[in-house]
């Protein structure tokens, strides 16, 4: 079997995926979303003649998955990148795909529609080859992995596969570890009355500011606590907070979302209880004291062991890509959470990720992140950089289903 990356068929895909606009609604509201994206991506497969699903949990909000058979059973590897973007602000040419000094311009062209193009051209090289391999290849471009990932949430009720690799900007590392996070909201409970009435208002912005001292207190115990080796110890922030209505008014109440990070090993539950408890201290040591506190979202942590196939595959692969060896990154600076957690080991137990395996039942064996890169400000190597991407990953794929061996 012979491989050949089509480079002119990929830097043209990445220059249209870059130009179709898919902002994350829920990032910024009038965002397109991923229909139009998601849209050309199934016309792009079914050319290669793969099999493609389109999948809508949400109105707008559009994953597409597309399936390269062989010929006949054996392992299915998911590749799996997001198509979703942040917003624009600031930028000059947002949309522009215009390619200079070898750098492809446009926002998403790094996280992550270089990653994507990649894919899709390690796919059409095992397509165009006629592959006679056994198992599947299945690639998955999802929605709104810049938010709360529902996207790979959704396909994680519909597909079982044996490994996965989510191709997130790593600089062509490997990652094998990721940190989570809780969102708690934290209202504390005043009384209103005009400014005047001390007698009879109860100020909630003042009962919020003794909850800050007490959090000041944990987040900085976190970092004291044994880190984890590959993404470092716990931490929190209080991220956003809203408290009162005009200057004359006691506030009624006032409102923190905190964000928790978490590490392998700790669980949405442990997170909220440490913040309840700091709660219910300053309560039984005030009465007036009044607050709640509660999750609002929360996306596990992961890790794969670095003795698992898919790891020794991709990166014997790595070493065997023109100019790059493939090592192992501490990863919290990616995104591309759900993704990650569609892949982890099975057989881990972390909480919430079981929670999504239980409602799907579809998750891979073991997984893994690699991808190809392309940013004009924080690329190294720009186009060139993508280019070596496509064969490790076509390599990865190759290797696996041919040899049926994880
Ligand atoms: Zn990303």
């Amino acid at each position: 079997m012979r491989f050949a990356i089509d480079r002119d068929f990929t830097v043209r895909t990445l220059a249209d995926l870059v130009r179709i606009n898919s902002i994350n609604p829920s990032l910024e509201p009038g965002g397109p979303g991923e229909a139009e994206i998601a849209a050309y991506l199934a016309r792009t497969l079914m050319r290669q003649g793969l099999t493609v699903d389109r999948h809508e949990p949400v109105p707008g909000r559009v994953s597409v998955v597309g399936r390269l058979a062989g010929a006949g059973p054996g392992p299915a590897l998911m590749l799996n990148g997001h198509v979703d973007t942040v917003g624009v602000a600031g930028m000059q040419e947002p949309f522009s795909g215009a390619i200079r000094d070898g750098k492809l311009f446009a926002r998403g062209a790094y996280d992550m529609k270089g990653s994507i193009a990649a894919c899709l051209g390690a796919v059409k090289a095992l397509a165009d080859a006629g592959a006679s391999f056994r198992g599947e290849v299945l690639l998955a471009a999802v929605a709104d992995e810049e938010d709360a990932s529902i996207g790979t949430a959704d396909l994680l009720t519909k597909y079982r596969v044996d490994a996965a690799i989510v191709t997130e900007p790593t600089h062509l590392d490997i990652c094998l570890a990721h940190k989570g996070f809780v969102w708690i909201e934290v209202e504390t409970l005043g009384r209103a009355a005009h400014g005047s009435r001390f007698d009879l208002g109860v100020d909630a912005n003042m009962a919020m500011g003794r909850f800050l001292g007490a959090l000041d207190r944990l987040e900085r115990e976190l970092r004291t606590r044994t880190p984890h080796p590959l993404v470092g110890p716990p931490s929190l922030h209080a991220a956003v907070l809203r408290g009162g209505t005009a200057p004359s008014v006691y506030a009624a109440s006032a409102k923190l979302t905190i964000e928790r990070r978490t590490i392998p090993g700790e669980t949405e539950a442990g997170a909220v209880a440490e913040i309840q408890a700091i709660v219910d201290d300053l309560a039984a040591c005030d009465p007036s004291f009044r607050a709640t506190s509660r999750s609002l979202l929360a996306r596990q942590p992961f890790e794969v062991s670095p003795d698992a196939r898919i790891v020794q595959m991709v990166r014997r692969a790595g070493e065997r890509g023109p100019g790059q060896g493939a090592g192992v990154l501490r990863s919290d600076a990616v995104d591309g959470f759900g993704a990650a957690r569609g892949c982890r080991v099975r057989d881990r137990s972390d909480r919430s990720h079981g929670r999504r395996c239980a409602r799907g039942g579809g998750v891979g064996r073991s997984g893994i992140r690699s991808t190809a890169r392309c940013h004009p400000s924080r690329s190294r190597g720009g186009l060139s950089a993508l280019m070596s991407a496509q064969p490790t990953l076509l390599w990865t794929l190759a290797e696996m289903v041919i040899t049926r061996d994880l």
